[in-house]
């Protein structure tokens, strides 16, 4: 049997999300070859119910344990077939079991770090958007793929595009160099001092692509930048000083291999996640995304910057954790998903966000990470005192 014959059941953890819709959006256009499995999301209850109609999975699962009855009674209620689940203990139990062989874990933050691991462990055909969980374990979730035999293919597009640029995940020795591309956010172009003031609504409105609202706003400090360096470093094997980031506004080029005979390739395309996620679902084949195709002359230009780092100081940070290793990059990742939480609800500034990563940083010296114990400890931490310096913040003012 080839393998677009063969019938892939999708587990898409995170559904009710930006890059679960797109997933979901794939998906239906390959009935013959792709199937819904199972449906999971945080604690949008109506919505998953109206995924569960649309797209019939054998099972969904509520992340938040309370809502177990209301997701159990709407799907009652709209006679659906679907098995009703809550909590995190059963999302690890589906992306292992027998119900799916792809996950496409979509989760936001290092909550998804235990379902992606799961899945990673159980040998998955694993659709990485969750970017956190590498940050945060990424040595722990390759070493568990290599040795279950998991394929990783990375969504984030700038990964998805290197590995399409190398046919593989990993980056061999005629590798030279790999280079990031970014966008620049909505505040490409401003000052440190034009910063002080901006809003969340400012912060989540991209110029160029639709996401979920930690993302973009990670995509305005530049952090997102430093999150994809430290993801690309274990997704690629490549060190630090082999990974680049190119400011490129229009966002055509997803992100370019350097090879040591002087070839660089890169994957061009629309903004527009399908295009990344069909790559996962289809791989080795190329299926329909539902996204057109580049044209060059309407699109007209590609412009390329060097990123300003005294106004994003977040991509140094993230530079510096991944340098120090160890725990360094899980309190980077916790302390920021704690001051985007803080901002998003406008209890900091903007230029708050990289000042707590700082402080947490220096107050958690980075320590060899061997374990995932280590490493929930080290991210529990920052946590805390994040949130107690934010806190203390509120208190004073
Ligand atoms: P989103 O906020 O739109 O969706 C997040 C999803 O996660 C929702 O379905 C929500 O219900 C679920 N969720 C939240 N907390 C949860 C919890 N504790 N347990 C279980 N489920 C929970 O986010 P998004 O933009 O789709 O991003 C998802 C992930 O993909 C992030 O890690 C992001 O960095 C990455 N990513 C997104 C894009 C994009 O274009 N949106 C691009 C690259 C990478
Ligand atoms: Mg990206």
């Amino acid at each position: 049997m080839t393998a677009s014959s063969t019938l892939q059941r999708v587990a898409v953890f995170g559904a009710t999300g930006s890059i679960g819709a797109s997933a979901l959006d794939v998906i239906a256009r390959h009935p013959q070859r792709l199937r819904v499995a199972v449906l999971a999301a945080g604690s949008q209850v109506e919505a998953l119910l109206d995924l569960c109609q649309r797209h019939r999975p054998r099972h969904a699962v509520i992340a938040r344990e309370d809502l177990f009855p209301a997701l159990r009674d709407g799907l009652r209620e709209r006679g659906l077939e679907t098995e009703a689940h809550a909590g995190m203990a059963a999302l690890d139990a589906l992306a292992a079991g027998d119900a799916c062989d792809t996950v496409v874990a979509a989760i936001v933050g290092a909550a998804g770090l235990s379902s992606t691991l799961a899945a990673a462990r159980a040998g998955k055909r694993l659709l990485l958007a969750n970017k956190e969980s590498l940050v945060l374990a990424g040595e722990l979730m390759t070493r568990a793929a290599d040795a279950a035999g998991a394929d990783i293919i990375p969504i984030d597009s700038e990964h998805n595009a290197i590995f399409q640029c190398l046919r593989s995940r990993q980056a061999k020795g005629d590798v030279r160099r790999i280079v990031l591309t970014a966008s620049g956010g909505p505040f490409r172009g401003r000052r440190r001092t034009e910063l002080a003031d901006v809003t969340p609504a400012q912060a989540v409105a991209h110029p160029k692509w639709s996401m979920g609202p930690k993302i973009s706003v990670d995509s305005a400090t530049l952090m997102n930048k430093g999150l994809e360096l430290i993801e690309a470093h274990h997704l690629f094997g490549l060190s630090g000083d082999r990974l680049g980031v190119l400011v490129h506004p229009q966002s055509l080029v997803h992100s370019l291999v350097e090879f040591v005979d002087g070839s660089t390739l890169a994957q061009l395309g629309l903004p527009d996640m399908r295009t990344a996620l069909a790559v996962g679902l289809g791989w080795p084949d190329r299926i329909d995304s539902g996204v057109a195709g580049l044209d060059l002359l309407t699109q007209g230009r590609l412009d390329f910057e060097a990123p300003d780092m005294d106004a994003f100081p977040c991509l140094r940070l993230a530079c510096g954790a991944l340098d120090a290793g160890g725990t360094a990059p899980a309190i980077l990742n916790a302390a920021n998903e704690v001051a985007v939480s803080a901002f998003l609800q406008g209890k900091i500034r903007f230029l708050s966000i990289p000042a707590l990563v700082e402080e947490a940083l220096a107050a958690l010296p980075a320590a060899p990470a061997d374990s995932l114990e280590a490493l929930l400890e080290a991210d529990a931490r920052a946590r805390r005192i994040t949130e107690t310096t934010i806190a203390g913040h509120a208190a004073r003012a």
